[in-house]
């Protein structure tokens, strides 16, 4: 008889901890008596796919999220359950599995760009019968207290409705289901496809981040041990330091920690050592992040035009050569340069740093400001569609910024979040 199997489809939610997606495929599977495969597909258009000359993923992303996968794996091992892997586009491999499996279902998380979501457009096509569950936001959709095509415009009025109401309130981070399966993997060994790509690179960074659920609860719990989100609010603009935010974006980025998980702990902190606007602050950061990902979902391929979602006229140009000073850190600003080197060699800056150099390049090398979001994409370790485009549209004033763009005073900015030049000096040497 055809083995019959429910597809956790795991895209960029990669960890077993508050997973509703998990928690609603092995529901499903045991319910129909079905077995439980989870799979993750390293799509093609994604690993392989360039935009604007770029590559869609850079070694610092790839590197977290093999590292990622490989901890996946070994976590759903020691549950009795394997990790299938495949080097194709998710329909490709759920059409290749139905070869020798009946597929009952395909439920995955929710998609969050234009992309994502003609994907499972495409496996519904095939006749899969699929379901997408929010699993990485702060709150449910249906908690929301407004149809998504009628999201509040701007991220203020947004936090206000969200903070005035209740009733909306991140659910508890749930536990691990239970998971068994003993299906072989059809396909290669996945080690054969990650590992090359697992260990490219060894970045200099003050955090180092390491893919994978263990050690983002892992670097999660130091974090809150320092204390440091007691004064998070004044810290979190400075451009460096192993404390100065939370350093969490990669492991939220990569779905290794759940959102509410983070928010939960920041409650039990301030029961503990006490509440204060930082510790809010990180809380209203989150809500930033989710916002994006509602914004990225309701402007759909919108965000990714010049015009952007508010289709407005965006200035700048596609000049190669000023492109390649602004990227590789070569401007002359001293400042814009040591943020484009520190990413260039870790994969990450501080949220302060993303702001001046997309400031310089929409508002000071004239360049179209989705270059300069390709560029992000191909280099953060913590890339998320949602966060980058949305702040890059942002900035460049053809997105939810009420102020209609960002331009900053980068010798100003300087002054201000490196006096003594330690961060300059540390990355222009
Ligand atoms: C041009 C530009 C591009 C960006 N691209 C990305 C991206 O691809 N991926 C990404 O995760 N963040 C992005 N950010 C947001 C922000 O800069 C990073 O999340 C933050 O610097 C990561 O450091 P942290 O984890 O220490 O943040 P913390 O200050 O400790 O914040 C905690 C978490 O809140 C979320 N967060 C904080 N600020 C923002 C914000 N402005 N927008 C959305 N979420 C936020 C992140 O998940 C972050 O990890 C971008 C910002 C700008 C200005």
């Amino acid at each position: 008889m055809t083995p019959e199997i429910v597809v956790w489809l795991v895209r960029d939610t990669c960890r077993l901890a508050d997973n509703p997606a998990l928690q609603r495929a092995s529901r499903l599977a045991k319910s129909i008596g079905a077995r439980l495969v989870p799979l993750a597909c390293l799509e093609p258009r994604r690993w392989a796919g360039e935009q604007f000359g770029l590559p869609r993923i850079g070694e610092h992303w790839a590197r977290f999220r093999a590292e990622t996968l490989q901890s996946l794996r070994n976590d759903l091992s020691g549950r009795g359950c394997g990790l299938w892997i495949s080097a194709e586009e998710p329909v490709s491999a759920l059409v290749r599995a139905r070869q020798k499996y009946r597929v009952r279902a395909v439920i995955s998380d929710a998609p969050l760009g234009t992309e994502e979501r003609l994907e499972m457009e495409r496996i519904q096509a095939e006749d899969f019968q699929s379901e997408v569950v929010y699993a990485d936001e702060l709150f449910r959709l249906e908690q929301l207290p407004f149809d998504l095509i009628d999201l509040p415009a701007t991220f203020s009025k947004f936090r206000k409705v969200v903070e005035k109401k209740t009733e909306i309130f991140p659910d508890p981070p749930q536990s691990i289901p239970d998971l068994t399966l003993s299906l072989e993997q059809p396909w290669a060994d996945p080690s054969e496809l990650i590992g090359p790509l697992r260990s490219q690179i060894s970045p200099e960074t003050e955090v180092r981040t390491i893919g994978g659920e263990a050690s983002a609860l892992r670097h999660w719990q130091a974090y809150l041990a320092t204390r440091a989100l007691s004064h998070y609010k004044v810290t979190r603009n400075a451009l460096c330091g192993p404390t100065q935010s939370s350093h969490l974006s990669a492991w939220l980025a990569h779905g290794c920690i759940s959102p509410r998980q983070v928010w939960s702990d920041i409650l039990d902190y301030e029961r503990t050592e006490g509440a204060n606007e930082s510790t809010y602050w990180l809380r209203f950061e989150l809500l930033w992040r989710d916002f994006f990902r509602w914004y990225s979902r309701a402007c759909d391929w919108t965000l990714f035009r010049r015009r952007g979602p508010n289709n407005k006229d965006a200035g700048g140009d596609h000049n190669r050569r000023r492109f390649a000073v602004w990227s590789a850190g070569n401007t002359g600003c001293d400042i814009v340069d040591a943020a484009m080197r520190e990413l260039n060699q870790t994969g990450w800056m501080s949220n302060r740093a993303r702001q001046l150099v997309a400031s310089h390049l929409v508002y000071e090398s004239n360049l179209d400001w989705r270059l300069g979001a390709a560029y992000f994409e191909s280099r953060l370790v913590d890339f998320d569609v949602a966060s980058n485009w949305g702040n890059w549209a942002y900035i460049a004033g053809v997105g939810p910024d009420p102020r209609g763009g960002r331009i900053f005073n980068l010798n100003e900015q300087a002054g201000r979040y490196d006096p003594d030049q330690t961060y300059r000096r540390r990355w222009l040497q």
